[in-house]
């Protein structure tokens, strides 16, 4: 079933040891209806875009080749660990697109799995549009992650403070191994598992290293060097993913698990959206800080597979985790001077950014626009920007830009691919979900248009440049 949809589905994570899964059924959605569809993703995907149908994609129909399971794993949440699991989502194997690469497909929101701990396995209609809208915004800002394919409106009730209508979510990620199901391999404490988990990880997101007698040192290298790239890139444009917890934290360098996540208006490193997260454990100035501490828990999993004598092992890990910082500062002082249309490289570069994120601090200033004002000299320029503060960091700004061999149209180009001109505002998504949530879905394709392009400085995006209210700070909900 399923084939003229153009499935191609293969299952190699259900051929690990049993205890990484548990098969899991999707429950019945009732009288599913799709609301959203990623013609572009499903077209790259390999699937047949008119064939593809409600059955499908609400989990009431298994394509061929699916073997349907809910993934093992554990994890820090919030610091303290917990033995997890896919409580609301289901693996349905791994589609072998067009390009050649092998992608994981899977349902959220399709009811309980044997990871489920009392909770419904269910997902509402907002939550699931707000991770389709977010997902799909941070592809087109070219930052790694996971892709929302579909968004279907199951027909069943969903309880939470309200009844809410029941939503399937179909995403797409290049696997969802994560530092949390390293970690449950490493609590279970049978080493041939996690040597098999590893290798299985090496095998689908490292193949290079697969033949190297010190791969597992390469495996952490590798987890770190992209991961420290994923945050410098979140930090370059104001996102914070708001649970950070290593269950969140994956092995290929994709951000998953869309939850309390949003984008930061006003600049400042205290910056916090969740409401559970009450001691600002991953606001946004966290974000590097908590990255590193999760891939030291990640490292402490490989312990045994990194030297047979532990004391040996602990020095090849620390070794590898004292590079996150320096990738983490490379890849963010490259971001930056791409930001300031900086092509070559100058020891005065961080001072120069730095300096300038002080003044924002300062000013309250929102960090898009900051840099979209930059960008586009036509486009609305801040208040502030008439400060002496910034006049004098300006100066040194167009000195430094004056020096360079690239000419002042290469610098702004370069500005232009690096600094978005829309990132989804707080205010947008929600009035998008609201609206959609009464059946108008206008505002939301709108919205992920708009999104789809956020580095082409089009007129009509000017209307989704406007910051959310700072005098009723935006809050977003776990449990959703
Ligand atoms: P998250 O914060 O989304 O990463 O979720 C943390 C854990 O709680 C994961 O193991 C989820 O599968 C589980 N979980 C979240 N929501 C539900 C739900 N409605 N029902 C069952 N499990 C859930
Ligand atoms: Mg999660």
């Amino acid at each position: 079933m399923g084939l003229e949809q153009g499935w191609k589905l293969d299952s190699s994570y259900s051929l690990l040891p049993e205890v990484f899964f548990a098969e899991a059924i999707p429950e019945k959605a009732v009288s599913p209806e799709v609301v959203l569809l990623n013609k572009g993703l499903a077209e790259s995907l390999g699937l047949q875009v008119e064939e593809l149908n409600p059955e499908t994609l609400s989990g009431n129909e298994i394509p061929d080749g699916a073997v349907p399971i809910a993934q093992a794993y554990g994890g820090h949440q919030f610091g303290n660990f917990t033995m997890l699991g896919d409580g609301r989502a289901i693996l349905l194997g791994e589609q072998l697109t067009p390009s050649g690469e092998r992608i994981d497909i899977g349902l959220k929101g399709s009811g309980p799995t044997a990871f489920s701990r009392g909770g419904d396995g269910l997902a509402a209609l907002g939550p699931m549009l707000r991770e389709y809208i977010i997902s799909e915004a941070m592809h087109a800002l070219g930052i790694p992650t996971s892709r929302s394919l579909s968004v279907t409106l199951t027909g069943n009730d969903v309880l939470r403070e309200d009844v809410l209508p029941g939503a399937v979510l179909v995403r797409t990620s290049s696997s969802y191994l994560r530092v949390g199901t390293f970690q449950y391999a490493a609590a279970r404490q049978v080493t041939e598992d996690l040597k098999t988990l590893a290798d299985y990880a090496i095998e689908r997101h490292y193949p290079d290293v697969a033949t190297e007698d010190n791969r597992y040192e390469l495996l952490l290298e590798s987890v770190i060097e992209r991961q420290a790239a994923l945050i410098a890139k979140w930090q370059l444009v104001g996102f914070i993913h708001g649970v950070m917890n290593t269950d969140n934290m994956t092995i290929s360098g994709e951000t998953i698990d869309y939850g309390p996540c949003a984008f930061m208006d006003v600049y400042d490193p205290a910056t916090v959206f969740s409401s559970i997260d009450v001691n600002g454990r991953y606001k946004y100035g966290n974000q590097p800080g908590i990255a590193s501490w999760n891939l030291a828990r990640f490292a402490e999993t490989l312990l045994p597979l990194l030297d047979e004598n532990q004391d040996a092992a602990i020095i090849i890990a620390e070794r590898q985790l004292k590079r996150f910082g320096e990738v983490f500062e490379r890849e963010w002082l490259k971001g930056m001077r791409a930001k300031l249309g900086l092509l070559d490289e100058q020891p005065e570069d961080d001072t120069l950014s730095k300096e300038l994120l002080l003044i924002m601090k300062d000013a309250q200033a929102d960090f898009t626009n900051t840099f979209r004002a930059l960008t586009d000299e036509s486009a609305e320029q801040p208040n502030w920007f008439s400060e002496d503060a910034f006049c004098e960091w300006k100066n040194k700004w167009e000195t430094r830009r004056k020096q360079q061999v690239a000419t002042i149209e290469e610098s702004y180009d370069v500005m232009r691919f690096s600094n978005p001109s829309v990132i989804p505002r707080n205010h947008r998504v929600e009035e998008a979900i609201k609206a959609a949530g009464n059946g108008d879905f206008s505002m939301l394709h709108k919205l992920n248009h708009v999104l789809s392009s956020p580095y082409s400085y089009s007129e009509q995006q000017v209307d989704y440049t406007t910051p959310s209210d700072s005098s009723a700070p935006f809050r977003t909900y776990c449990g959703t």
